[in-house]
């Protein structure tokens, strides 16, 4: 029997998956990082194109080389343009279809030369953006066939052994581009969509990008912040963790930045690490990206274990290992390495399980297979 593949092209993460032996359906996973999503962003450069978590690692050195949320551009006569960054009208540049081309070839580079798929779509994708997508599959090298997104979430979930449905069903799809609402009919295990709406400006990202203008508004200075009442800060910044603790420090710290900087954030080390809740790591944070200062590497988690794991310290002490990476790389390299190490941690080079087998520096690393070391 041939295997049935399925990609979830998504707005903002797309997936591949396949069904095991029993019928149940499991995802690929990435096989550079075990990852089973891969945000769908591609860089595009003169010779080449990147596809995934390393594009988005590219766009810290060249933020316009980098197309994202292709699918929201479907139906739109728009090319995406590397000269200015962004999604315009015009013919010289990458279409919608041909940036999304990039990131499907990516998900069929995890199977074994997969030529026919089925691809998710939202209920609501009109004619233009249908064709869209199969002319994407097409250039990737697929035959592909459409499903909409809830016809697919209701049949998977109607098919569960478990399960017994029958009658109407609500499908809320929140995905972190789009969201999607779609009621169908169950009978038999077999559904029929009713109605389907969506919006493809109200994902995840919308919301953040909302909030972040709400807080903008309110709060734009530092006195704003110090001012504020502290319940009705604690409110505001509630989407994010810890949140009663952050609006204390933001705060307090805000008061001091009033009364003993003029309102400004200082651009010293040994300003920024008198003020609360800002260490030595996060005041190198603050001076590389705010102020394009590097006074310091920034040791986090993951920076110290790959800088141990990569033999480029013996020490374990984030100051002393500071100490060490400074004599050995290069100041005008130091945000972007950590930036790359912090990445490469989280999806790599892991602190129980490193993925040493699908690692980039394998072959230059002291430490492989380390976790398996007794
Ligand atoms: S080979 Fe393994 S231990 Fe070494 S950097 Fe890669 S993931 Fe980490």
């Amino acid at each position: 029997m041939k295997k049935v593949i399925g990609i979830d092209l998504g707005t903002t993460y797309s997936a591949i998956a396949t069904l095991d032996d029993l019928g149940n359906p499991e995802i690929i996973p990435n096989p550079e990082n075990n990852n089973k999503i891969t945000r769908s962003a591609v860089y595009i450069g003169k010779d080449n194109a990147i596809v995934g978590g390393k594009a988005l690692e590219a766009s810290i050195t060249e933020p316009k080389k980098v197309a994202k949320k292709a699918k929201i551009k479907m139906a739109d006569e728009v090319v995406f343009s590397t000269k200015e960054g962004e999604w315009v009208d015009g013919k010289k540049g990458y279409t919608p279809s041909q940036v999304s081309s990039l990131v499907l070839s990516k998900l069929k580079d995890y199977t074994s030369g997969v030529k026919k798929v089925v691809i998710t779509v939202p209920a609501h994708f009109a004619e233009a953006s249908r064709t869209a997508t199969l002319d994407a599959a097409k250039l990737a090298g697929m035959e592909a066939e459409l499903i909409n997104e809830p016809t697919a979430a209701v049949l998977h979930y109607a098919n569960l052994p478990a399960v017994k449905i029958s009658g109407r069903v609500l499908i809320f799809d929140l995905g972190g581009g789009t969201f999607d609402i779609t009621i169908a009919k169950v009978k038999d295990k077999k559904v029929e969509v009713i109605t389907s709406r969506g919006d493809i400006h109200l994902g995840g990202e919308n919301f953040d990008e909302e909030l972040i203008k709400i807080i903008d508004k309110k709060y734009k200075k530092a006195k704003d912040y110090a001012n504020s009442n502290l319940k009705t800060l604690e409110k505001d910044l509630s989407s994010i963790n810890f949140y009663k603790n952050k609006s204390k420090s933001i705060k307090k710290t805000c008061k001091i930045l009033v009364k003993e900087h003029n309102g400004e954030v200082p651009n010293k080390l040994n300003k920024l690490i008198k003020l609360p809740g800002v260490g030595r790591k996060t005041a190198n944070v603050v001076l590389g990206n705010a102020f394009n200062i590097h006074e310091g590497y920034v040791v986090d988690t993951h920076n110290l274990r790959l800088a141990y794991r990569l033999n480029l310290t013996n020490n374990k002490n984030p100051i002393k290992v500071e100490q060490d990476l400074v004599k050995i790389i290069p100041k005008k390299d130091w945000l972007d390495l950590s930036h790359m190490f912090i990445d490469h941690g989280r999806a790599v080079c892991k602190a129980p399980t490193p993925i040493c087998n699908k690692c980039l520096l394998n072959k230059i690393c002291t430490k492989i297979d380390v976790n398996k070391r007794k």
